[in-house]
Parts: structure tokens; C-alpha cells; sequence
């Protein structure tokens, strides 16, 4: 169509362009890593929206808001700023906004608070105590095991005890008392105010499936649904997408079956493949080429698969020519590790290509351990995603758990913080402070009575606390809420940690956010569901205002690509987990785990690994290079030889890093070397 700002068939091969400018009913591709799915989405987005569909009626879901965001971004630089009224995010956040227009319909309180991941086991926990069920006796599971179980039925749809039958059969002979505790752990859910993870998807599905009114108008709200990365939704996410589509049953799904990498949450990779069954007509679309990485780089990734137990149709091709075999570098220790990433990224970075479009990738948040303590030595700024985030950390918790109780006085698990924090309070205090809670119709106001009820021994420090609350209440702007709060604890924190000094600029960050919300809840949403990376310190010198190197999980790199991508760590035992190698499943899924980690990179792939590593938990040592990786012919992965320095400062010697960086120089009928 000439009328149209875009070229479509310019930018896109034809496959690519039958998915991205069909006219509408279910559209299905499932294709390998860098084959173009999400290009195809996000000018699918342009399209809709270049044809005259209402941006906000597209919702654009996956399951990052990084990914959303960088879609939506990417959209609007194709076309113009109406893209960004694109309703994308992730199924979470889609989720709240539905539930708190029309939770009431089934209960859930408008100001109902989401709990993290630890929250929520904390509450089983409480919920464990509350039904005198003691972990220490005849094994019963802990309350992250617990956790797993009751997340694992809901989000797979199953019955506590098929789940246990299945996945935990040594906890068989608790498998009623679980259930029974599962149930009492939804109650106390729901008498609170409270929603976890599982709750958002769960609860909306609930809501859509039983109020026909509300689905009609949910779904009716919108013309087309659009899914990124649909290889690891759940049983609840997958019917989510079959509810909001039920209106107008224009649903575009994309997805790799070879990097569902989620299992371990509920992920089917069933759901992608039972598509076209789900909605039938669909359109079924293949792609084959891949845009993203040499041809190197794709034939390591496809050997890797090719040992699969479940076999994979798809072979990665590229017509990008030449290209550097990828590297495997055998480190004596952890610190050489360090030293060999450092000097590589440098390197690579004296060769033109930013920090930003390197990554360092690794199976476990704690792999990067001394990686960062090295980058943060030599000043070279990076960014970790997936590791510890701020609102994590415990004191930035303390602080949050204010806002909560402000927001919603039912949330009991907010009060228990909020209460321990009290000199002189204790877990007896917060029980009786808690059962009066209870005791009220769980409805905002009269919980502030509390001051009154309190023990005597208290009745200041409680009655300062509901002073200090009353003040967060009173429509104040949020940043002078923060603020305030912020003020009132600082002594008290400055008293109760000795390493204060790590942990104020934590509470700075919690400000600075602060002042980005317009309200309370917008703030405790982005919290809970998007919890914000520590900052990295700043950085002085030659790196100054650069953008940073990216370290991250495998899991938080999926969807992602970078010019330059080191894997460390790559031992058995790290990957694979030593935790997921009982049956072929697990170890499949990691498997796959290693193709994503692979096929991130565009032009050079290091693999690394120390000579051993500290077991974690188990003692002993790790010292195997990972099994997937074991037996590849040199031709397909070159050993890289470190050679140490004189002064044993740097690795490799810097007349190596250009032959590093250049990405060419040398390879050929010499073994790959880092040093002279
Ligand atoms: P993953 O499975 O890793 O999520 P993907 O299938 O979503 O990968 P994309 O990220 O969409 O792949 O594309 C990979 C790279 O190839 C991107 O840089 C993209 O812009 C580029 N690319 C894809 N299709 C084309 C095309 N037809 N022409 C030019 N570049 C393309
Ligand atoms: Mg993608």
C-alpha cells in the first residue's frame, strides 16, 4: 500500500510481513532465536496503528517491562509518538490495572497490596505457625518448598496433591496438610487485601472467566492482543490471552520452544505448540533465517541443541559471511576469570564497540560475585540485572512497609514489619496488634485505632508510629511522604546498622524514585512487580558517562542481543544446576538455558569457566567444565590459552586485545590465544 509511511516489505521477508500486516484473526510463529519475532510484533504494532487501530486498544504483553518498553520505543521510532499509547507491559501489570478497576466483583478490595516473592513466603510461613504445622518435623517442606508447591498447582492449574504427586512425591505424606495450607494461605490472602504473583494472573482469569460482563467489556476494550516470548506462558497466562481475545479473536503469538526456559514457574512450552488447536484458522508462519549472529556463533548454538532429548525441527542459518569461531577459555581460578572479562571487554571496547553492546551473562546472580568486585577496581561501569534489586534490600522493605499500611491498613504483613520495628516490640505485641487488626472489618481508618489498644510498655513508640502514618495519609505529595518517612528513621537506622554508610544511598534511591510516581499506589506497583536494580556507584575517570557493560542472568538476557557476549561460569554443576540434573526435564530446560546464552551474541562468543569453584551450600568443589559444552570439536568451540603476565596484573597482555577486539586477526590454522 503506497499510502503508508512504512515500507513494510522493504524491512521485512515475506513470512515476516504476512504476520506483521494480516488483517486479523489468530496468527502463530514459532521460529529460533534472532529469526525476527519481535521485529515482526513491533511492526505489527506500527501497522495496526499506520492503519488507523486505536493504540490503546493493542496490548502488547511479555514478560518484561524492559522488553515492553524497548517494543514500544522501537515502535514509535518507526512510526511516531502513538505508539506509546500502546497498552504494553507485562501480564502482571496488565493484570493489576484490570483487577483494580474490577476486583470487587470478586472480592479483592480496590487498594489491595501485591507481595513480592519473600513476602509471600513469609506469610505461608506465619500461616505454617498459625496451623502448628512444624517445619522441623517428619520433613515437613520450608516455607520456599512450600512456596514452590502452592505457585506450581496455581499456576499449572493443577491440585496441590497431583503437583506433589508429581514433582515432590517425598513430601507425599504431607500432601493434604499442604493443601489444607494452601487453602488457609488464600484466606489469609484475602482477608488482608493482600495478592502475590500468582493471585494477579490467577485472580483475573478468574474474574474474566466467571463475570461475563466484565470479560465482554475487558476484551471489548481491546482489538487485537499481541504476545512476546508465548513459549513460556503458564496454564493461566495462556487462558488469559484465550479470554481477552474472546471479543475479536485477533491474536498474534510469538515464541521459541527451544528457549522456554521457565518450567520451573509453570511454563508449558505445550501452550505454543497446542496454538493452533486453541484457535482454530490460525495462521502458521515459520521463519528461518537469522539476522543476529554469524554463522559461527549459530552452529555452536544448533550442536548444542542437537543434544536434546526432545528434538527441535529448527537449524539457525544466517547469510551473514565469515565470522569468528566462538572461544573457550579454561581459567586457573575465579580472579583469573575477572581478569580475563575485564581485559576483553576492554578490549573490545578499544575496538570501537560500546560497553553497553557487550554483556556478560552467567547461570546465578552470585557468579558475578568477583567479576564486579574487579569491574568496580578498575572503574568500568556496569549494570547487573537480575541480581539483588533495591527493593529487596531490608531496610528499603522497612520503608515500604509504611507506604502499604498507609495504603491499605488491612495488610497485615506490612504491620508486622512496621511493628518489629518498634524498640521493645516483639513477635507477641505484633500478634495481639495484628488480631485487633483482624478483628476490624479489615476496612482502612479504625486499624488506626491501634495506638489506643496498645500495651502500655508501648503506647508511645506505637502511638509515635501511628502519628508518623497519620501523616502519610493526609494527600500529601508522595515525595513528602517519603520524606517525612525517611526523616523519622534515619537516626534509628543510623543506630541499629553498623554499615549504614552502604545502606543510606538506598533510601536516597527510594526518594529519587518517589519523586518519579504520582501516587502511593503507583509507587508500591512499580515496586512490587518491577523492583529497581541497585544503582551502580559512579564512576570516575576514562569510563565517565558512559553507558555501562550489562551483566546478567540468562533469564533476564532472553529477547536481548549484543555484539559481544562472554558466558562465565560455565561449569557442571553451574550449568547444569546441580539442583536440576535428576531427570531429563530439568536438565533439557537447562540445556536450553545455554542455547539462549549462546545466541545472544551478534559477532564474538567467549565461553569461560574456572578450574573449580566453592560448591555452594554442599562443600566441596566444582571442577568440570559443563557437560553440554564437554565433547564440542575444537572446530566448533577453539580453546582459548590465558597466558599469565610477568607481573600477573593483567590477563591477557595488551598486544592481545586487539587481536581480540578487531574480531578477526587471528583464528585460521593457529589455536586461538590470548597472549604472545
Ligand atoms: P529471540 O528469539 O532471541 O527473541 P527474535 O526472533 O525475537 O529473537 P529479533 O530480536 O526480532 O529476533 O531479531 C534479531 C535481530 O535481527 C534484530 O537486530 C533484528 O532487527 C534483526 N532482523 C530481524 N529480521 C530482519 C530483517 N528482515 N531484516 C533486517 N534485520 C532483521
Ligand atoms: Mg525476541
Amino acid at each position: 500500500r503506497a499510502d503508508l509511511q512504512i515500507d513494510y516489505a522493504a524491512e521485512l521477508n515475506p513470512q515476516q510481513l504476512a504476520a506483521a500486516t494480516a488483517s486479523g484473526g489468530p496468527t502463530l510463529i514459532v521460529a529460533g532465536a534472532g529469526t525476527g519475532k519481535t521485529r515482526t510484533l513491533v511492526y505489527r504494532v506500527a501497522y495496526l496503528v499506520e492503519t488507523g487501530v486505536e493504540p490503546d486498544r493493542i496490548a502488547l504483553l511479555t514478560f518484561t517491562r524492559r522488553a515492553a518498553r524497548e517494543m514500544l520505543v522501537r515502535a514509535s521510532g518507526l512510526l511516531d509518538g502513538r505508539c506509546e499509547r500502546v497498552r504494553g507491559g507485562t501480564f502482571h501489570a496488565f493484570c493489576v490495572e484490570v483487577l483494580r478497576q474490577h476486583g470487587e466483583a470478586i472480592g479483592l478490595p480496590r487498594r489491595f497490596t501485591i507481595l513480592d516473592q519473600a513476602d509471600a513466603a513469609d506469610v505461608i510461613d506465619l500461616v505454617r505457625t498459625e496451623k502448628g504445622l512444624d517445619s522441623r518435623e517428619r520433613r515437613f517442606p520450608k516455607k520456599r518448598s512450600l512456596q514452590r508447591i502452592l505457585s506450581s498447582a496455581a499456576n499449572r492449574g493443577m491440585s496441590v496433591q497431583e503437583v506433589i504427586e508429581e514433582e515432590h512425591p517425598h513430601y507425599a505424606r504431607h500432601a493434604d496438610a499442604i493443601a489444607e495450607l494452601g487453602d488457609a494461605f488464600q484466606a489469609t490472602k484475602r482477608r488482608y487485601g493482600l495478592a502475590d504473583y500468582d493471585d494477579l494472573l490467577g485472580l483475573t482469569a478468574q474474574l474474566l472467566a466467571t463475570q461475563e460482563a466484565i470479560r465482554k467489556q475487558v476484551s471489548g476494550r481491546l482489538t487485537h492482543v499481541l504476545v512476546d516470548e508465548y513459549q513460556d506462558v503458564n496454564h493461566v497466562q495462556a487462558d488469559l490471552v484465550r479470554l481477552l481475545a474472546s471479543e475479536h479473536g485477533n491474536v498474534t503469538v510469538v515464541g521459541d520452544d527451544a528457549q522456554s526456559i521457565y518450567r520451573f514457574r509453570g511454563a508449558d512450552v505445550g501452550h505454543i505448540l497446542a496454538f493452533p488447536e486453541r484457535f482454530p484458522g490460525a495462521r502458521v508462519l515459520k521463519l528461518e533465517e537469522n539476522y543476529r549472529s554469524t554463522q559461527p556463533i549459530l552452529t555452536l548454538a544448533n550442536h548444542v541443541l542437537e543434544g536434546a532429548r526432545e528434538k527441535y525441527e529448527k537449524r539457525l542459518f544466517t547469510r551473514k559471511e565469515g565470522g569468528e569461531t566462538p572461544g573457550l577459555v579454561p581459567c586457573p581460578d575465579e580472579e583469573w576469570q575477572s581478569r580475563f572479562v575485564c581485559e576483553l571487554v576492554l578490549g573490545t571496547r578499544e575496538a570501537g564497540v560500546p560497553l553497553a553492546r557487550q554483556a556478560v551473562l552467567f547461570r546465578a546472580s552470585w557468579c558475578s560475585y568477583a567479576l564486579e568486585a574487579e569491574l568496580t577496581r578498575r572503574q568500568i561501569p556496569f549494570v547487573k540485572v537480575g541480581g539483588l534489586k533495591l527493593a529487596e534490600a531490608a531496610h528499603v522493605k522497612d520503608m515500604v512497609a509504611h507506604l502499604r499500611v498507609a495504603e491499605n491498613a488491612a495488610d497485615a504483613v506490612a504491620w508486622n514489619r512496621a511493628l518489629l520495628l518498634l524498640e521493645g516490640v516483639g513477635p507477641r505485641t505484633v500478634r495481639k496488634v495484628l488480631d485487633w487488626i483482624g478483628a476490624q472489618e479489615a476496612s482502612g481508618a479504625d486499624a488506626y485505632g491501634l495506638a489506643f489498644g496498645a500495651d502500655a510498655r508501648y503506647a508511645d513508640s506505637v502511638r509515635a508510629l501511628a502519628a508518623l502514618l497519620a501523616d502519610l495519609r493526609d494527600g500529601r505529595p508522595l515525595a513528602d511522604q517519603v520524606d517525612r518517612l525517611l526523616a523519622y528513621y534515619r537516626p534509628h537506622f543510623e543506630r541499629i546498622y553498623d554499615d549504614w554508610g552502604r545502606r543510606e544511598p538506598d533510601l536516597d534511591g527510594l526518594a529519587d524514585l518517589a519523586a518519579r510516581y504520582e501516587t502511593r499506589a503507583d509507587l508500591l506497583e512499580s515496586f512490587a512487580l518491577d523492583p529497581v536494580d541497585l544503582s551502580q556507584e559512579d564512576v570516575e575517570g576514562a569510563y565517565r558517562d558512559e553507558p555501562p557493560l550489562v551483566l546478567s542472568t540468562i533469564h533476564s538476557a532472553k529477547g536481548l542481543e549484543f555484539d559481544t557476549v562472554v558466558l562465565i561460569d560455565a561449569l557442571d554443576g553451574v550449568l547444569p544446576n546441580e539442583y536440576a540434573v535428576k531427570t531429563q526435564a530439568e536438565l533439557d530446560e537447562e540445556r536450553r538455558l545455554l542455547y539462549v546464552a549462546l545466541t545472544r551474541a551478534e559477532r564474538e562468543l567467549y565461553v569461560s569457566y574456572p578450574a573449580s569453584r566453592w560448591r555452594r551450600g554442599s562443600g566441596g568443589f566444582l571442577t568440570r567444565v559443563s557437560r553440554f559444552l564437554e565433547d564440542t570439536p575444537e572446530a566448533l568451540l577453539e580453546r582459548v590459552a590465558l597466558v599469565e603476565e610477568t607481573s600477573g596484573s593483567a590477563l591477557p597482555p595488551a598486544d592481545a586485545r586487539g587481536a581480540i577486539g578487531a574480531g578477526g586477526g587471528k583464528g585460521g590454522e593457529t589455536p586461538k590465544r590470548l597472549g604472545p
